[in-house]
C-alpha cells in the first residue's frame, strides 16, 4: 500500500480500532441504543476537558463551536477581547465582526504567546469587555498560550474566558475547571483521533447565566436547543451517529491511557520532534513550544510550499506549511493523538531527504 502518513495538525491518523467502528452499519438515533452511547460519551468526554461542566456535542467542524461560543453568550454590540497571535486567533475576530460584536484585538507577533499581563491591562482599561477569546494551542504558529495564568486574570472580572482548544485538547495540558476556562471549544479531527465532523463546547456556570438573555441571531447553533435535547440524551438535529460511536471508542483509548499520561507523552514527543528538527539544522519556530504541534523555519533557498507538496504528493508524508505571512516559510509537524515516535522518525527522515533533494536541484 502507498504510504499515507498524516503529520499535519489535523486531520490526524485514526487508530485501527476506531476505523473498524467507523465501518459498522448505521442505525437510527432516536433509539435507546444511540441515547445510551451518546449519554456515555457526553459524560466521559468531561474527563478529557477536566471539567464537571456540561460538554455539548455539535455536528460541524471546530469552527462551528467557535461560532457557538460567540453567539450564545452575547448581545448585539457587546465588546470582546480577541488575542490574535495567528490565523485562528484572527478567526475569533472575524466571527465577532460577522455578528456585530465590538472587538478589541491584542495583536501578538507570530511565534509568541500573549503575556497574561496584557490581557489584565486591557480588561482594566475597558471593564465593558464581556469575553476574552484565546487559543490553547495557536496551531498556525505552534504556540501554546498560558491559559492557567490568563484564567486567573479573567476570573477576577465579569468577562468569560473563551478557549479555542480545537487542536490542543488532549495534547497540551488544559484544566478547564481549575483554570477557570468558561467556554472551551474542541473538534474531533485533532488530538481526539477521529475524522472531522464533531465539535465540542464546555460551558461553565458563569457562562450559563448569560445564555438566556443572548439576543444574537442563531438557529442551528442555538445552545438552548442542545441543552433541552441533552436532558434526554438526545440532539436537536440528526447527529453524526457514526462519529459519536467512534468517539466512544477513541475515549476508551484516551481514558485508558489517562490524561496525565497523554499530556506527558505529547509533551515529550514534542521535545523529541523539536530536537530532531534541530539536528537537521533547522531553526525551531515558536517561543512557547506546544505539545500539540511544532514548527521549524524552512531553510534559506528552499520553497516551503514546494517542500510540503513534494513530501505529500511524491512521498506520502503530509506535513503542514505556514499560514498567513508564514506561508512558505515554516513547516509544521503534529505530535498529538495517535502519532508516535516511529511516525515522527519516518517524517523527519523524509523531510531530511526532501530538503537535500531540493537543495541539490536549486544549485
Ligand atoms: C483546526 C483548528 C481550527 C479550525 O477547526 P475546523 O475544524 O477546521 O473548523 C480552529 N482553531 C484551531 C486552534 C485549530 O487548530
Amino acid at each position: 500500500m502507498k504510504r499515507n502518513l498524516l503529520l499535519a495538525p489535523g486531520p490526524t491518523p485514526v487508530p485501527e480500532e476506531v476505523l473498524h467502528v467507523l465501518g459498522q452499519p448505521i442505525f437510527h438515533h432516536r433509539t435507546p441504543q444511540y441515547r445510551k452511547i451518546f449519554a456515555n460519551v457526553s459524560q466521559r468526554i468531561k474527563d478529557v476537558f477536566l471539567t464537571q461542566n456540561t460538554v455539548y456535542t455539535f455536528t460541524g467542524s471546530g469552527t462551528s463551536c467557535m461560532e457557538a461560543a460567540m453567539i450564545n453568550f452575547h448581545n448585539l454590540g457587546d465588546e470582546v477581547l480577541v488575542v490574535d497571535a495567528g490565523k485562528f486567533g484572527e478567526r475569533f475576530g472575524d466571527i465577532a465582526d460577522a455578528y456585530g460584536l465590538k472587538k478589541t484585538v491584542i495583536k501578538i507577533e507570530y511565534g509568541d504567546a500573549v503575556p497574561p499581563a496584557m490581557i489584565e491591562e486591557a480588561l482594566k482599561k475597558n471593564p465593558k469587555i464581556k469575553a476574552v477569546c484565546v487559543e490553547l494551542c495557536e496551531t498556525s504558529t505552534a504556540v501554546v498560550h498560558d491559559i492557567k495564568a490568563i484564567g486567573a486574570v479573567v476570573a477576577k472580572t465579569d468577562a468569560l474566558l473563551v478557549v479555542d482548544a480545537i487542536s490542543g485538547l488532549g495534547a497540551d495540558r488544559l484544566e478547564t475547571d481549575n483554570w477557570n476556562a468558561d467556554l472551551v471549544i474542541s473538534g474531533s479531527q485533532k488530538a481526539l483521533m477521529l475524522p472531522p465532523g464533531l465539535a465540542f463546547l464546555s460551558v461553565s456556570e458563569k457562562a450559563r447565566k448569560r445564555m438566556a438573555d443572548s439576543n444574537l441571531p442563531k438557529f442551528y447553533l442555538d445552545l438552548k436547543l442542545y441543552d433541552k435535547a441533552l436532558k434526554a440524551d438526545d440532539s436537536p438535529f440528526t447527529p453524526a451517529i457514526t462519529l459519536v460511536v467512534a468517539l466512544d471508542k477513541a475515549l476508551d483509548i484516551i481514558l485508558k491511557e489517562g490524561m496525565e499520561n497523554v499530556f506527558a507523552r505529547c509533551s515529550s514527543l514534542g521535545d523529541y520532534t523539536r530536537g530532531e528538527l534541530k539536528k537537521l539544522g533547522l531553526q525551531v519556530f515558536s517561543n512557547a513550544p506546544s505539545a500539540t504541534v511544532s514548527a521549524a523555519l524552512v531553510p534559506e533557498g528552499i520553497e516551503g510550499e514546494k517542500l510540503v507538496k513534494v513530501m505529500r504528493d511524491e512521498k506520502g508524508v503530509t506535513l503542514a506549511g505556514g499560514q498567513g505571512h508564514l506561508k512558505g516559510k515554516i513547516v509544521r509537524i503534529a505530535h498529538m493523538g495517535a502519532i508516535r515516535k516511529e511516525h515522527i522518525d519516518e517524517g523527519i527522515a523524509v523531510l531530511k531527504e526532501t530538503i537535500e533533494e531540493l537543495t541539490v536541484n536549486a544549485k
